[in-house]
């Protein structure tokens, strides 16, 4: 797999202008610089990869765009040896910038050719990320309680499961909405089991499907 200066030069470029959008972090930062965003995408596909754009990767579903990718990934205040869920696989790409900030990694994915797809390509890259076939809405109880839990598509509510499954201290971020605009929402569970809300302005997913039938 092929990451060369040309690719390091384009992904610094696109990893500057996220910065002078905002983002401060500078771990989620540096994770995007050192992750091949190309790879994942088709190989056809280089020059859209270090665009600060939104892509389609097969299945009808798309790689998150860098700047929200980045945006969630702040929102998260991950810390090395946090355990984190994502819901939403997609590419693997989100699930390797945690990974590469030291976040243990379990990800689900409803659609079993893009879970496919993406469980034979991240071995490769390096990642020991852990990768379900099921449905997100459920999260993924046998490895809970989690650091942090991440929706990377949009929810028309914010799955009880996923609640459950997050610890006290714990950080949960999701774009909440039905329709074509959602707002990012961090919540954050007290140690009597409340949670703090907190909106951070309208973003667009692809839809957090309910049941787990591919299409
Ligand atoms: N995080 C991904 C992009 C996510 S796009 C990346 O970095 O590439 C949203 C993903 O959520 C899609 O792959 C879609 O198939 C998946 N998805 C939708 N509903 C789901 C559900 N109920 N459970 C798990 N994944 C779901």
């Amino acid at each position: 797999m092929l990451d060369n200066y040309r690719h390091k030069g384009m992904r610094n470029k696109l990893v500057d202008s996220i910065a002078k959008k905002g983002i401060t972090d500078q771990a989620v930062l540096e994770a995007m610089r050192v992750i091949p965003r190309h790879l994942f995408l088709d190989s056809s596909f280089l020059e859209y990869a270090y665009e600060d754009k939104p892509f389609p990767i097969g299945s009808g579903q798309t790689i998150s765009q860098p700047y929200t990718v980045a945006f969630q990934t702040e929102l998260m205040e991950v810390k090395k040896g946090d355990k984190v869920l994502e819901i939403g696989t997609g590419s693997g790409y989100q699930a390797c910038v945690l990974a590469e900030m030291g976040a243990k990694v379990f990800s689900i994915e409803r659609q079993k050719k893009l879970f496919q797809k993406t469980k034979a390509f991240l071995p490769g890259l390096g990642y020991a990320v852990k990768l379900f076939y099921g449905d997100g809405y459920k999260g993924q109880p046998a490895f809970a309680p989690y650091d942090k839990i991440l929706i990377t598509a949009a929810a028309p509510e914010i799955p009880n499961a996923l609640l459950d499954q997050l610890k006290p201290g714990g950080f949960l971020v999701i774009p909440l909405g039905g329709g074509d605009v959602q707002t990012m929402i961090r919540l954050e569970k007290q140690e009597n089991g409340d949670f703090i809300r907190r909106e951070f302005g309208a973003f667009r997913f692809v839809p957090l499907l309910k049941n787990k039938a591919d299409d």
